[in-house]
């Protein structure tokens, strides 16, 4: 959360269900990540993972933060073959700012049978809006080289 959202008091609506503080129930939950389904499910299945520490968006990680999304990734493909799904046909990925709706890191889960056309495009990687863990990956290892080398 920035500065002025706790001033104000405006909390982080992932923050909160994170933390267990909603009826929204969760599906898992350790020291550093929580798992519960999506509140308008694009699919089947359609869960969201999101680290309980606030990590704004991909915009804000470093690759300090990847352990962690191999953690939430890892999940995921758990999570959808607990639900029979096979990871390979299914799509994990990360929006893209602005394209994301909450500020608040969060990999989606989404397996099986799309509800519509247009929730296709949406959770579809290689998309601009659309990341998979390897391209985040990579744009965290570039990201990285290029501070590496204005620093030089
Ligand atoms: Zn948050
Ligand atoms: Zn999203």
């Amino acid at each position: 959360m920035t500065i002025i959202d706790r001033i104000l008091c405006r909390p982080c609506i992932f923050c909160v269900i994170a933390d267990g503080s909603t009826p929204t129930r969760l599906i898992y939950k350790d020291d550093e990540i929580a798992a519960f389904n999506d509140i308008n499910p694009a699919a089947e299945t359609h869960i969201l993972i999101v680290p309980i520490d606030h990590v704004k968006s991909v915009k804000t990680m470093t690759t300090d933060h990847i352990p962690l999304l191999e953690k939430m990734h890892q999940k995921g493909i758990d999570l959808l073959k607990e639900r029979g799904h096979d990871p390979e046909q299914s799509r994990l990925g990360f929006h893209v700012p602005p394209f994301n709706t909450v500020d608040h890191l969060h990999l989606h889960v989404v397996g099986g049978v799309m509800k519509s056309n247009f929730r296709k495009l949406k959770y579809e990687t290689g998309r601009m809006w659309y990341m998979d863990l390897t391209q985040l990956q990579a744009t965290l290892d570039k990201k990285r080289r290029l501070q590496e080398g204005a620093r030089l």
